[in-house]
């Protein structure tokens, strides 16, 4: 199993893409949100992966950085269907929220012939709290991560024999999903900035964290393994070395910080 990170910037950068990444297992992948635009046609060009390849999309929220992507990958594949060049389904996990939006896009933006697709090629699942969903042979058991802002899902994916990895979205972890986080072989965080940069950037306003909060969570919930993402872009040629410098004084697993395309084996 590995995971290729697509982007890993915040909703606001410039130079790299948002905060989004696959899940692969040989030709099969699962889509981590989609970022903001159409871009991620050319995140995936560059990763070598064929997005007529991937039948399996978690949106995590409607934050339009996670969103509009995934809107893109639904226009393409319904019209790619259509003309006989997309093969099989394509199945999209999420809360109530993000799955209605979907279909109104559908209804509103795309021709009926396109439209028609839903239920038949296409398919909208709607997951709850605490529900575990089976995709790819693998279970997911998605988690709402008690945001302030919009609705948001994360998930713990457990793969080869017990091994954990969740995912906490783009928000702090929250104490109320301890059974979920804890104890996991990896953990994918958010970190907007530096705790050093923190009066620069201000992540609190924002229900963001630092690198330090992330580290310093990672430490305390026993993680093995933590990939830090959804980061300002202001220094992005120096970011991994200034991150790794700050986080590693806090957590003393292995910790990741990948640029756009970097690709990880879990
Ligand atoms: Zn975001």
């Amino acid at each position: 199993m590995k995971i290729t990170m697509l982007g890993t910037g915040n909703a606001a950068v410039t130079e790299c893409y948002n905060s989004c990444f696959l899940l692969s297992e040989d030709n099969n992948h699962l889509l981590v949100d989609g970022g903001g635009g159409s871009n991620i046609f050319n995140q995936l060009r560059k990763v070598n992966t064929d997005w007529k390849d991937i039948h399996h999309i978690i949106v995590t929220h409607k934050h339009m950085d996670h969103f509009i992507g995934v809107l893109w990958l639904v226009r393409m594949i319904c019209q790619h269907i259509n003309r006989n060049e997309y093969e099989g389904n394509v199945n999209i996990y999420s809360h109530q929220e993000v799955i209605s939006l979907i279909k109104e896009f559908m209804e509103k933006f795309l021709e009926k012939k396109d439209l028609d697709l839903l239920d038949d090629r296409v398919f909208l699942n709607t997951v709850k709290n605490n529900e575990k969903v089976n995709i790819l042979g693998n279970e997911l058991l998605f988690f709402d991560i008690c945001s302030k802002k919009a609705i948001q899902y994360g998930f713990q994916m457990t793969y080869d024999n017990n091994k954990k990895l969740t995912c906490c979205g783009d928000e702090p972890y929250n104490d109320n999903n301890e059974l979920y986080v804890k104890d996991s072989d990896w953990l994918i965080h958010e970190a907007f900035c530096l705790k050093s940069e923190e009066k620069l950037f201000k992540p609190y306003e924002k229900n963001h964290s630092t690198v330090v909060d992330a580290c310093s969570i990672a430490t305390k919930l026993n993680i093995k393994n933590l990939i830090l993402y959804h980061t300002e872009d202001k220094n992005i040629k120096n970011r991994k070395e200034l991150y790794l410098n700050e986080g590693k004084k806090y957590y003393f697993g292995e910790l990741y910080v990948p640029d756009d395309l970097e690709v990880i084996f879990i």
